[in-house]
């Protein structure tokens, strides 16, 4: 038997106990993707005591964990020419993968209309780490966090994990949430929505990444496989879901499918927050992995000895709980390139909407080509020590189709650490955070907020200004 929803459980009553603490900082940051690395690291540069805590054992979340090998969001198409826009921290990651012999030059993507970079999945982890040391936070692995422990309706006062060395609490001054799944948040007691509304999230994939391509014999295969892929539906094949991404990596002998979609059996997405569907899910996924390779391999030139050389280790989850903010970022932002007076920088990734079958793109309609992310997004409802960035910050679902993917994930996680710090200062809620006084640090720290209409004058990498190499 499994937790149903719709049913009340039989339960078993647990005996009480008492918890020990097991650390006590100023910033405690939940979750090491995108969002939470530059969260922890930009409260550890500004000498905040930090903790990052993460259930595995390695950081860069879905990035790595569920394989993605590709930053997007990076870019923007701004008037006709294609320009990196989310600056700062992750000008420092970019950077160390980089040194690592680790990363791609921009690729264009998407209909050849949007530019993303493909990065080694190993050096970005050791990037990670490293800067996330060199900022002193503390990393704690292998925790995964399992309830809030409230000091009142509006204040948390502790964030309580299970680890190999047993149960603890850890007690912060201000959380941040960078789950993902707004886990801190929903457990604090913050609004959230889920999915479209109607029961149905984005629909996740299983990502793989094919080793012993010969490059010289695939050449553009990324563009020769949909066509063999659309003809063999044709006949009767039938595969997940229409477009499939499977591209060369930072090792042209090394590809990455991104062309599954994980259903349950009545069609809808399997959920990141349900623990049966989430092991359904992952079966599904390696089945729907290997069948697609199977075809890829039996037809595709250049793939002759070609062999699955990973497996994801994780389902890659696009949405679950998005957490009301101060304000819900939109899809007519996204598309209208809005200005936000508590902009915290800009991205400009299109709407990708995984729907059914099938993945939906919509691009910005005006020449600028990005839009600005504004504070309030990442400021829940409710709870005041609290902030929540990355996937599961104040978006709608159409809006959150876009502003999931990894740049903005680094924008917000950036904004929420520097408004951490400030608020600590300040002895105030983040929500009461002077917007100016942030702006002015996120500006000094690399961050390109996009506040004059224009493009950032560098179009490569510039560095943050804080990084301790
Ligand atoms: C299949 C797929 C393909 C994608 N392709 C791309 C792509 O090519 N490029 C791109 O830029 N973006 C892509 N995305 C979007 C990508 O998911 C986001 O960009 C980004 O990873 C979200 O960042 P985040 O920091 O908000 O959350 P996540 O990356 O999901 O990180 C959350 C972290 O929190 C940890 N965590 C969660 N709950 C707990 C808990 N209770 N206790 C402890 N730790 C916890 C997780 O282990 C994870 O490390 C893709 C997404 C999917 C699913």
């Amino acid at each position: 038997m499994w937790i149903d929803a719709n049913v009340t459980p039989k339960t078993l009553l647990e005996e009480r106990r008492q918890t020990p603490v097991i650390g006590e900082y100023e910033v405690v940051v939940l979750g090491g993707g995108p969002a939470g690395i530059a969260a922890a690291i930009a409260a550890g540069r500004a000498g905040r005591s930090t903790v990052l805590i993460e259930r595995y054992g390695f950081l860069g979340g879905a990035g790595t964990a569920a394989g993605l090998s590709t930053f997007c969001g990076l870019h923007a198409h701004v008037a006709g020419e294609h320009r990196q826009v989310v600056h700062g921290i992750c000008d420092d990651i970019l950077a160390r993968i980089e040194r690592m012999g680790g990363l791609n030059a921009p690729h264009l993507s998407v209909q050849n209309r949007i530019m993303a970079q493909a990065y080694d999945i190993s050096a970005y982890k050791i990037a990670a780490d490293e800067l996330i040391l060199a900022a002193k936070v503390k990393l704690l692995f292998h925790a995964f966090a399992v309830a809030a422990i409230m000091r009142s309706k509006k204040e948390t006062e502790a964030i309580v994990v299970e680890t190999k060395s047993g149960r603890g609490a850890i007690l912060g001054r201000t959380f941040i949430d960078c789950s993902g799944d707004g886990d801190l948040a929903a457990w604090a007691g913050a609004p959230y929505e889920l999915g479209d509304g109607k029961g149905n999230f984005l629909y996740p994939s299983t990502m793989y990444r094919i080793s012993g391509v010969d490059p010289q014999k695939a050449g553009r295969a990324w563009e020769l496989i949909p066509k063999l892929m659309e003809e063999a539906e044709k006949k009767g094949r039938r595969f997940p879901r229409k477009k499939p991404i499977v591209r060369p990596q930072k090792h042209p002998t090394e590809w990455r499918a991104n062309l599954t979609q994980i259903r349950n059996p009545d069609g809808t997405a399997v959920s990141g927050i349900d623990a049966e569907q989430l092991a359904y899910g992952e079966v599904e996924g390696r089945r729907q992995c290997w069948d697609s390779f199977e075809f890829i391999k039996s037809v595709t030139p250049g793939f002759e000895h070609a062999y699955i050389v990973e497996i994801a280790p994780q389902l890659g989850i696009r949405e679950t709980r998005r957490v009301r903010g101060e304000y819900m970022v939109s899809e007519e932002d996204i598309l209208g390139c809005a200005d936000f007076p508590d902009a915290i920088g800009v991205q400009g990734w299109p709407v990708e909407a995984h729907v059914s079958g099938d993945v939906n793109f919509v691009f910005a309609r005006k020449e600028r080509g990005f839009n600005q992310l504004p504070y309030r997004m990442i400021v829940p409802l409710v709870v005041d020590n609290l902030l929540v960035a990355g996937r599961c910050a104040s978006m709608t679902h159409e809006g959150q189709s876009s502003a999931r993917v990894s740049g903005p994930c680094f924008v917000m996680g950036q904004a929420a650490g520097t408004a951490a710090d400030l608020a600590i200062k300040a002895g105030v809620a983040p929500r009461a955070v002077e917007v100016k006084s942030l702006q002015r640090r996120l500006e000094a720290d690399g961050v390109f907020l996009g506040t004059d209409g224009s493009s950032p004058e560098v179009p490569a990498r510039r560095g943050s200004r804080s990084e301790v190499v």
